[in-house]
């Protein structure tokens, strides 16, 4: 074992050879895999194996069809088989809402490039003859779908690895880490201590354990998972026999189960609701090549719809029954990067798909790692997504949550129980037990949706279409927008950037100028790519003190960042203040009115201006003001310590009364920033893309000093994007875009210039050996004159205006092409009229803001 290596990566299942092969691949020679017994140790050698493309994120969906397209590669680099069968899949739908989100996968996967069809039950018997398709309406076909051997494939990614010079160290624990004041870590092992500049945590099962060696307390819990092996079953045998193929994958969300032909018989898989967590506080050292015993009765309920729905499988034999465990973090995707607080510590774990998204870890790590940016948007994967509230137990009521529903509809309105409320603001019990109001969860915090008025039911009734909320956000925006209404804030991030150096330093990290004090600016960050990683409020309160706000569920992100980019000569220091510093927002033609009343300032137009920051009292209490909202009208945003926001709040209340004051949620904040064309962080605004492209323009300065990005940024200015955000009115029936639905164009033979799919990824490279129904590859991006030319990032309906509308991406030719009849945006599987509005619907030349 060397004693000196760039990177340690702690664990051999297929994550961490994943990631060993991607730093051996990316160039760098020292790099030393320790596992504690043999590879596949933990979870890896007794997963099922199957593998797909599909997700419900796009660019988790694009790491997962790199993957799958690795599998030649290491194959051949290694000389060891994968055990690839590309089958192909088809996923069942027995109701009308399961139908309506294949649609919505279907057409999702037109601005992935996917080739997924929608097909009969009996279209999808023919390729899974045991399947009573009577209860069934219809299915979606994947062809990039299949199976592999587990172990294959780890050893593929460690002998793939080994022959790129990495080192791979087996039966030896590591069962300490230290740093010295340089960095250098100390991984210490049953076999002695090796030095290592970085060391990656890719434990699996034991994720928790290498996390606490380090302080840390990672979001991850293993669930117990069960499948089930048929005997040889003769159905099978005729129809491999009879068509010289194999069967298809199976998802039967009805019954929760996954199945697919193993060898001569079936595999049975399931999700079972009666989940159960496995080693919830530690996970046992000794725990080795074993599994859990099968515990049959906990799947029963699955059991039994399967054996209807597939009839065949209730007379076969069972061979065997595997219940082994896995991990997942709350919301069942990856912990990947670097961990905020530490340095060179890194995570490649909870990753509960380790067949279909291994390779896009493995590969994101290493650039990040080597280029220091992981190279694509893995926001959904980043490491730093949750806070310190995502506690043990947290934890385990989430990962119960997020198993049990693994096979369950998420509708576009539907916020999850478990685990809540996490974190209350002094407001909760107002608003929930006064004022009716429909909570969601930001971040871990309880934050107004709606408020029902009484005599109503505080709750949404789930649907895809408009629901239950619909009249009461509309009479929350109408009111707010003609005369006031109160939101709570909460939910943004907040830091306070001070000392002699801080204007420097934002300067170096943002892209607009700062402002002159007492004043506002907003300024996105870029990274080195020069895409977006950051959009924020900075207001000026001193010649060294900054006020920063930015998202609230990349906060721990941005606060990465900004450390790693502080000047070492203490000259700056970045304070995040969580909850201490809470906000409320009031917007509305009389939203001076109520502030003049809780201050002694003046707060006209002339002495407040748009875009001004002020310290003031307000209803007697210290805060601070910025003249912006986010609704885009007259408003003010209004920030104080925790413990004063009741007396600010009813202070609003009080004063508003004489204007019909409403509280509004985010439902109908988001609303009104649609009528306005603001784009909003995670749905617009990501790192797939450019300042110019998401129409920031204004907020880029290229002529000031250098700051992070700028080069490419002025490289993108320079070329002309080659797509642009832009807002549409959709002419939606009873049901609004939700985001990344296809934006079709009438293009014809007319030359729009061609975009690359942000998360696309082009045709599968497989071809789904000999199953017709996978025969019209292209044929899910083009229609006669019609073509797929963008993608949605999000919509609803704006109600004052009384439009459904979209905001998306479109090739920059097509961008300012106001006229009708040129698109049409696919919501549920219908194609709806769209057009482009460039000037927001409401107050376009921004008048009110501004009054
Ligand atoms: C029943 C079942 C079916 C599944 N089916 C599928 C499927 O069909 N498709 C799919 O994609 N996924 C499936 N999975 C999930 C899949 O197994 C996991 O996603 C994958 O194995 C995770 O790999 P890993 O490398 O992160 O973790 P692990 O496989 O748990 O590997 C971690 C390794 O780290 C080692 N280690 C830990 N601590 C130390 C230490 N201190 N020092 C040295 N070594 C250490 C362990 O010994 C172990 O070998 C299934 C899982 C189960 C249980």
């Amino acid at each position: 074992m060397k004693s000196h290596v760039q990177a340690v990566v702690i664990g051999g299942g297929v994550v961490g050879c994943s990631v060993l092969y991607h730093l051996a691949r990316a160039g760098w020679k020292e790099v030393l895999l320790i596992e504690r017994s043999e590879l596949t140790s933990g979870s890896s050698w007794h997963a099922a194996g199957g593998f797909h493309t599909l997700n419900l994120d796009p660019n988790v969906a694009k790491l997962q069809a790199y993957t799958v397209s690795l599998y030649d590669e290491i194959e051949a680099l290694s000389g060891q088989s994968c055990g690839l069968h590309l089958t192909g899949g088809v996923m069942m739908a027995s109701t009308p809402e399961r139908m309506d989100f294949l649609r919505l996968a279907h057409a999702k996967g037109r601005c992935l490039g996917m080739e997924t069809e929608l097909i009969t039950p009996g279209e999808a018997k023919a390729m899974f003859p045991l399947m009573d398709e009577s209860h069934f309406i219809g299915a979606m076909w994947d062809p990039v779908e299949g199976h592999l051997d587990p172990s294959g494939t780890t050893h593929a990614y460690a002998k793939a690895a080994r022959k790129l010079g990495a080192e791979i160290v087996l039966r030896n624990r590591v069962v300490d880490l230290t740093q010295d004041p340089d960095g250098t870590w100390n991984v210490v092992t049953e076999k002695g201590t090796v030095k290592a500049e970085h060391v990656i945590n890719a434990a699996g099962l034991w994720a928790r354990e290498v996390g606490r060696m380090v302080g840390i307390e990672l979001p991850v819990l293993a669930m117990a998972h069960h499948y089930l092996l048929t005997e040889e079953m003769p159905e099978v045998v005729a129809f491999n026999q009879e068509t010289g193929r194999e069967l298809i994958g199976v998802i039967d969300f009805k019954g929760e189960i996954y199945t697919r032909q193993e060898r001569n018989g079936i595999l049975l898989g399931t999700y079972e609701k009666a989940c159960k967590p496995w080693s919830p506080l530690t996970t046992p050292w000794d725990f080795g090549h074993e599994l859990l015993p099968p515990d049959l009765d906990r799947i029963a309920p699955s059991l039994e719809v399967g054996f209807r729905h597939f009839p065949a499988l209730e007379k076969a034999g069972i061979k065997q029954v595997v219940n082994g465990p896995f991990t997942f973090a709350p919301d069942a995707n990856p912990l990947v990067g670097p961990v905020p607080g530490l340095t060179n510590y890194w995570t490649a774990c909870a990753v509960m798909a380790g067949y279909s998204q291994g390779g896009g870890v493995g590969l994101t790590l290493a650039n990040w790692m080597i280029e220091g940016d992981p190279g694509a948007d893995i926001w959904a994967m980043d490491v730093a997504r949750f806070g310190d509230w995502a506690s043990l137990r947290y934890t385990n009521a989430k990962v119960r949550e997020t198993y049990s529903r693994r096979f369950s509809i998420r509708f576009p309105n539907e916020e999850l129980p478990a685990g809540r409320p996490q974190q209350t603001t002094a407001l909760y019990d107002l608003m929930v037990r006064d004022n009716n109001a429909v909570m969601g969860d930001s971040w871990g915090l309880e934050t107004p949706l709606w408020f029902a008025p009484s005599g109503t039911e505080a709750h949404d009734i789930l649907s895809f279409h408009r629901s239950n909320d619909f009249a009461h956000v509309r009479h929350e925006v109408r009111t707010t927008r003609t005369a006031v209404g109160v939101t709570e804030i909460a939910n943004f991030a907040k830091y306070e950037v001070s000392g002699p150096g801080a204007e420097a330093f934002l300067d170096r990290l943002m892209t607009n100028r700062m402002p002159r004090r007492g004043r506002i600016a907003l300024t996105p960050i870029l990274n080195e790519r020069g895409k977006l990683i950051g959009d924020f409020t900075v207001a000026k309160a001193a010649d060294d003190r900054f006020m920063v706000w930015g998202s609230l569920p990349a906060q721990r992100h941005h606060m990465r960042w900004f450390e790693s980019h502080l000047p070492g000569d203490g000259s700056v220091a970045v304070h995040c203040f969580g909850m201490d510093l809470v906000g409320l927002s009031i917007a509305g033609p009389k939203a001076r009115e109520v502030l003049a009343v809780l201050c002694d300032d003046d707060v006209s137009g002339e002495a407040f201006r748009f875009m001004d920051f002020r310290r003031m009292d307000v209803n007697g209490v210290p805060a601070m003001v910025n003249r912006i909202t986010y609704s885009g009208d007259l408003g003010y945003e209004i920030w104080m310590a925790s413990v004063y926001q009741r007396k600010v709040y009813s202070g609003i209340k009080a004063a508003g009364a004489a204007f019909g004051i409403v509280d509004f949620g985010m439902r109908a904040l988001l609303s009104m920033r649609l009528e306005k064309n603001f784009p909003t962080w995670f749905r617009e605004l990501r790192p797939i893309y450019g300042p110019f492209e998401a129409g920031l323009e204004r907020f880029v300065k290229l002529e000031k000093n250098a700051f992070i990005g700028r080069e490419a940024a002025a490289e993108e200015h320079a070329e002309g994007p080659k797509r642009r955000r832009v807002s549409f009115v959709v002419e939606a029936a009873d049901a609004d875009v939700m985001g990344d639905e296809p934006i079709w164009a009438r293009v014809g033979t007319r030359d729009f210039g061609t975009i690359e799919p942000p998360h696309g990824y082009g045709a599968p490279r497989f071809d789904a050996a000999g199953h017709e129904i996978a025969r019209r590859v292209g044929a899910s991006i083009a229609d006669g004159d019609w073509r797929v030319v963008g993608w949605v990032t999000s919509g609803g309906y704006a109600h004052f205006v009384e439009a459904s509308m979209a905001q998306g991406y479109v090739p920059a030719a097509l961008a300012g092409d106001e006229s009708a009849g040129l698109f049409e945006i696919e919501i549920l599987g219908e194609r709806r009229p769209a057009r482009i509005t460039v000037a927001p619907p409401f107050d376009p030349k921004g008048d009110r803001m501004r009054s």
